[in-house]
């Protein structure tokens, strides 16, 4: 069997990337990330014991989130990804389209959807209309991260990762145009010239 290589620590946790010409800095070590899903995870571990949630992540950004929550899980669930995009460059772009992919019957069933980022809330609300049409017993949201500064909803989130400043950020699933899904830590766009 070929051996895995050790995980360089330094070459993925630069203080400083630039992608698409743009700077951005550390913001969120992958140590951090990782202490921020177990915990989690631990709140949906209590509260979901007996209940066999359907998790319900949103792709693309949540990918990486959803793949390391669910392995901290210690309940029966299972999990239906469903895409949903509404975000192009640094700016949430406004528009929502439909729910794709969602192939699981969640009538009856406790739903948690699970969002990498929440920012002006447009996206969740749209994600939450669509999942209520199919009435399932109940929603809960799971949010990595979260910009209080920013959210404009009244829909409650009820597993919040963290609260983040209004800025962007990309790193572990989320992307600035495409790149950084890959990245282990979270990084802030660095706006001093
Ligand atoms: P909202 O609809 O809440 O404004 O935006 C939600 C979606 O926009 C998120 O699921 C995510 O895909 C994207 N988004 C929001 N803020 C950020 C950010 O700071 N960085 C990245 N990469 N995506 C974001
Ligand atoms: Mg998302």
């Amino acid at each position: 069997m070929t051996q895995l290589p050790d995980i360089d620590m330094k070459r993925i946790q630069k203080k400083r990337i630039v992608l698409h010409q743009r700077r951005f800095k550390l913001f969120l070590t992958a140590g951090e990330i990782r202490k921020i899903v177990v915990s989690v995870a631990s709140k949906i571990n209590k509260d979901y014991r007996l209940k066999e949630p359907c998790l319900i992540p949103v792709l693309n950004g949540s990918f990486l989130f959803a793949a390391d929550l669910v392995r901290e899980l210690n309940i029966q669930a299972e999990v239906a990804f469903v895409k949903k995009s509404s975000y192009s460059g640094t700016r949430s772009a406004g528009k929502v389209r439909g729910l794709l992919g969602l192939n699981q019957d969640i009538r009856g069933r406790h739903v948690i959807v699970i969002e990498d980022i929440v920012d002006s809330g447009r996206t969740l609300v749209a994600v939450l209309k669509d999942l209520r049409r199919h009435h399932p017993a109940s929603i809960r949201v799971a949010a990595l991260l979260f910009k209080p500064g920013a959210y404009r909803q009244k829909e409650k989130i009820h597993y919040v990762g963290r609260r983040i400043p209004d800025d962007f950020v990309v790193g572990y699933g989320l992307d600035f145009d495409g790149l950084g899904r890959n990245l282990r830590s979270i990084y802030m766009l660095d706006l001093r010239k």
